[in-house]
């Protein structure tokens, strides 16, 4: 199901691994497939809000999968993580030091819990991706200031996208934020080009060397994704195939939103459909 490990370069576990050497070929999106992306997203974004509003005590997280898919389908939309290479579910929902890539099961949500919420969703062709993390109830204060960060390491990623930078520059603005509140920053999985397909190239890790990477290009679709952890970098896999924990046990966050830079700067494609962040 999962390809070689890129050499050198992180990956996303959900992308099949690119051979090494083999050329990325990154789509210029236009603006009909832009305005396509955007519908796609706004479905993203409403249901993300709406699983964000359920998240209260004794909630299991199957039954916020169950609300999603149908959320997701009563807009026309297609949840874009069911079935792809074998997910079973319409969200990944990772609970505390769980990283990503958790499957909804019959856990219930408690106090204190921080949930990230990832969601995929297809509409018309394009796909949207974008993910929150959020507390049940008051979280402790280092816990709640490494979700404020990594939400904040999402946005300096998303201002560093534009014309004519490199992906290099958008590692480090993602990197440097983490890094200067101590926080790990997961290397093993990245951001990703985005489109008619979940994972397209580039793949876009969040460190990187200012100046280095591709140039981006008008009419590129990104989905950044800082992964920062309360401890250190390292992770791994649980027997489960899928769920990406810290190896310290300790907690951490996940933001993510897809985007589209062109001429104008970089959009977000998947806010909610009054324009607000999920
Ligand atoms: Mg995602
Ligand atoms: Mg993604």
């Amino acid at each position: 199901m999962r390809g070689p490990r890129a050499e050198g370069t992180a990956r996303d576990v959900l992308v099949p691994g690119r051979m090494p050497g083999k050329e990325a070929v990154i789509q210029r999106k236009t603006a009909e497939q832009i305005r396509k992306m955007r519908r796609a997203g706004t479905v993203v974004g409403d249901t993300l809000r709406m699983v964000r509003g359920m998240c209260h005590e004794g909630v299991a997280l199957k039954e916020l999968d169950r609300a999603a898919e149908s959320f997701i389908r009563a807009r026309g939309a297609r949840p874009t993580f069911k079935g792809y290479h074998g997910f079973p579910a319409s969200l990944c929902l990772s609970l505390n030091h769980e990283v990503v890539h958790g499957i909804p099961n019959q856990r219930k949500l408690k106090k204190g819990d921080i949930l990230a919420i990832d969601c995929g969703a297809t509409l018309d062709d394009f796909v949207g991706d974008a993910a929150i993390s959020v507390g049940v109830g008051p979280l402790t204060a280092d816990v709640e200031q490494l979700v404020a960060t990594t939400l904040e390491c999402l946005l300096a990623g998303i201002a560093a996208s534009r014309i004519g930078h490199r992906l290099g520059d958008v590692g480090h603005a993602i990197e440097i934020i983490a890094r200067r509140r101590g926080y790990g920053v997961v290397r093993e999985y990245c951001g990703h080009g985005v489109g008619r397909e979940l994972h397209e190239d580039p793949q876009v890790p969040n460190y990187g060397e200012p100046g280095s990477g591709p140039r981006i290009q008008s009419g590129w679709c990104l989905a950044l994704e800082p992964m920062i952890n309360l401890g250190g970098d390292a992770v791994h896999t649980l027997s489960d195939g899928w769920t990406v924990v810290t190896d310290d046990g300790k907690p951490s966050a996940h933001w993510e939103h897809s985007i589209a830079v062109t001429d104008a700067g970089a959009e977000i494609l998947t806010l909610c459909s009054d324009g607000t962040q999920p």
